[in-house]
Formats: structure tokens, sequence, C-alpha cells
């Protein structure tokens, strides 16, 4: 048995999860939440018991630091010598990386060169991969790429259509991200597969931030996301594809420069943009009862975007074996499921159970009725597992 933290760490953030490997047994979990501010969060859960404390957060060091502490406080470990192996999730690893490896120095300085690619997000986790090496500078961490996954695509599915150079000397293609999670979505699909020799998956993980994949043979066809997570369908506060033009035209007419329009789609633009209440579908479901004409408007554009990268991947894999539906909405809310359904049921003969999606929760379900052309599931996404599951394995712990 080894102990094993995966973490997640964010530009103000740094979420983890201790596990007991092999057994995937949970044995605490939380975030320092709020970094760089003076009433930052520290939450900590374990043995059914929640600690949170409002304290100043200057920086990651002092959450990584909260962390060993109440792991030693709290006695959720005897000794800080019990974790052996730290695995951390990095958004981008360009070209370089098709699998998880061993985080030393050769893949923090290749992972420091990808922040050109996902500034925000890369340079988050290699500060927290600083602040846990500061401290525990004996344990052996693994790097857990979010584009790993998608680097089985062929050249069609990830070059852009832009001069040529532009791939060649920039790296500028599609790498797709929330790959831990389409992966880990497509192994717990198998067991809906059975008997299916060559099985078709897409995977819809739609959360804050939203993907879909189409799957062959467990491995990654194509995926939605592109050079950055910006790309493919609408999210909580990103525009998803859009025509490029859009880029230039609004520059001129709001005098606002490239970065304030790329920050605008990143932050300001899907649900959030086009319902002007909120990113978040508790919110906006709350407004579309009431009647508000924009937080209708936001819900059909969401549902028409997924519906349509399914109806893409759909032709792009011959037909699908399993639709799942994963992450904070797809998990949660039976009304974005039933609409997206409905959207591709007639062409693709796909009936779902209304009775069966409703009321569902963040568990695992069929949804879809037995004579459905199309099995559709939901599957709850565990991303920090599979961080967890390749540190324990790359590290060669027992
Ligand atoms: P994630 O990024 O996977 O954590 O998903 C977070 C998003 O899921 C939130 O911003 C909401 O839009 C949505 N969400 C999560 N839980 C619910 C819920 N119970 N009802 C409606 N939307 C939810």
């Amino acid at each position: 048995m080894a102990k094993v933290m995966a973490v997640n760490a964010g530009s103000s953030s740094l979420k983890f999860k201790l596990y007991e490997m092999p057994a995937e047994q949970v044995i605490c979990s939380g975030i320092a939440d709020r970094i760089g501010h003076d009433d930052g969060i520290f939450e900590i859960r374990f043995n059914g018991n929640k600690i949170r404390k409002i304290v100043p957060m200057p920086n990651h060091a002092v959450g990584v630091q909260m962390l060993l502490e109440a792991l030693i406080s709290e006695k959720i470990i005897n000794n800080l010598d019990e974790i052996e192996g730290i695995g951390h999730r990095i958004v981008m690893g360009g070209k370089f990386y098709s699998h998880s490896v061993l985080f030393d120095k050769e893949a923090e300085n290749k992972i420091e060169d990808l922040c050109d690619l996902a500034p925000l997000h890369n340079k988050a986790h290699l500060v927290g991969y600083r602040a846990f090496k500061a401290v525990l500078p004996n344990v052996r961490s693994v790097a857990v790429f979010d584009t790993a996954y998608h680097q089985t695509m062929e050249p069609v599915d990830y070059i852009y259509p832009v001069p040529y150079e532009y791939y060649e000397q920039y790296d500028i293609r599609r790498y797709g991200a929330h790959g831990t999670s389409h992966q880990y979505l497509a192994q717990e699909g198998a067991k809906f597969l059975k008997g299916i020799e060559h099985p078709r998956i897409i995977s819809c993980h739609l959360g804050s931030g939203a993907s879909i994949t189409a799957i062959r043979d467990y491995k990654c066809v194509a995926t939605s996301m592109g050079l950055t997570p910006l790309g493919g369908i609408m999210m909580g506060t990103r525009c998803g594809d859009i025509d490029p033009s859009v880029m230039k035209f609004a520059c001129e007419k709001t005098g606002k420069s490239v970065d304030e329009m790329y920050q605008i789609f990143n932050k300001q633009s899907g649900l959030l943009g086009i319902s002007g209440i909120s990113n978040d579908t508790r919110d906006i479901l709350k407004a579309s009862d009431t009647g508000d004409k924009r937080a209708i408007l936001a819900n059909d554009l969401f549902v028409r975007r997924v519906a349509d990268f399914i109806g893409q991947y759909y032709v792009r894999l011959g037909g699908a074996d399993l639709i799942i539906f994963s992450a904070g909405i797809g998990e949660n809310v039976g009304f974005y499921r039933e609409k997206i359904c409905d959207a591709i049921g007639e062409a693709l003969g796909i009936k779902i159970d209304r009775v069966l999606n409703g009321p569902l929760r963040g568990v695992e379900a069929v949804i879809s009725t037995p004579d459905s052309k199309v099995k559709v599931v939901v599957i709850p996404t565990d991303e920090e597992v599979m961080i967890a599951r390749d540190t324990y394995s790359i590290l060669g712990l027992k």
C-alpha cells in the first residue's frame, strides 16, 4: 500500500486528494482557494469531517504548508514520509507527451516551454509543483497531461487549415484538453460495451469547461477543444468555435486590443455572455424557468452546439455504440441531457427514458430506452483517480 497525492493547481486554487493505492481509497481531499487573497480559503475533508478556514493565502506555498500541517495535526497521516508520490495535473503537454511521465527537471523545462500555449494553466501547475517540491524535496512526482490522451489523433483531425508553416514552426494545431477525463470515461464505459468488437464512444464532458471526444477502440479519434481550451463547444464563460473574423471585427468595433478580446472570449462569453446572468447553469435554469429570453437562448445555444458536435462525431466514427454524459452539467442536469438527446434523437435513433433521466445527480446510470439505437449513459468523471493510478504505476510503488 502507498499513499499518493493527486494535485490540480490552478492560478488561484490548489485542489488535492490523498489516496491509498492501489486500493484507490480516498484518505482526504480539499482545496486551498482564493490564493493571492487575504481571505483565502483552506478546506479539507477526511473521515466524514470537514475543516474550513478563512486565512491569508498569499501564494501556493502557504496552501501546501497548511495542507501538510493539517495532515499531521488532524492525524490523517502520522508522518509526511508516508506520502510516496505526487501526481500533478498539467493542462498542456503539447506534442511531447502521449502519456504521463516522471516529473523530473527535463519535464519541468518542457512544461515551462509550453507555457506559451497555455499560459494561465501551465504556469500555475509549475507553481504548484514547486511548492510541493520545496517542502517534500524527496518525494517523486508525476506529470499527468490533459492533452496526452488526444495524441492518437490523425493529422486530418488536428491540423488547422492555416499556412502549414505555422504548424511546422510554431506547433499551432489542435491539442484538445480534458483528456484524462475522456480516458477515464472511455475505460468506465467499457462495462456497457461488452461483446462489441470495435466500440465507438462519444464522450461529453460538460462542466464549466466542456469538450466532446470521439473514441474508437478506447483511443481518441477527434476532440472538440483546440490549440487551447477555448475551442470547441460553447462553455460557461468561453465562446468555443466561432468565425475567426469575429476577433478582428469586435476589436475594431469596441476599440479593445486582441489581448482584451481574447480575455472576453475566455471569461465573458459562453453561457455567461449570452445570458448576461451567470456562467452557472443553476442560475440560468432559474431564469429560463421564469421566461428570461436570454437565459432561454443561452440554453438553446449550448444544446445546439453539443448536439452538432455529437452529430459530427457520429459521422466521424461511422456510428456510435455509447454516448456518455459527464462533469457538472452532464452528471447533474437532466434538462440538458434530455434537450440534447431530443436534438439528435430523430437522426440517430436515440431515445431516452425521461423517468430514468429525470432525478439523476452524480451517479452512474443508463438513461436510454432498451430500443434506443445508441446506449446513452451518465458516468461521473474522476480525473484525480487517473492521476493517482498513473503516479502509482510510473513510480513503481507497492
Ligand atoms: P465542473 O466544471 O465539472 O465542476 O462543472 C461545474 C458546472 O456544472 C457549474 O458551473 C454548473 O454550470 C454546472 N452544475 C453543477 N452542478 C449542477 C446542478 N446541480 N445543477 C445545475 N448545474 C450544475
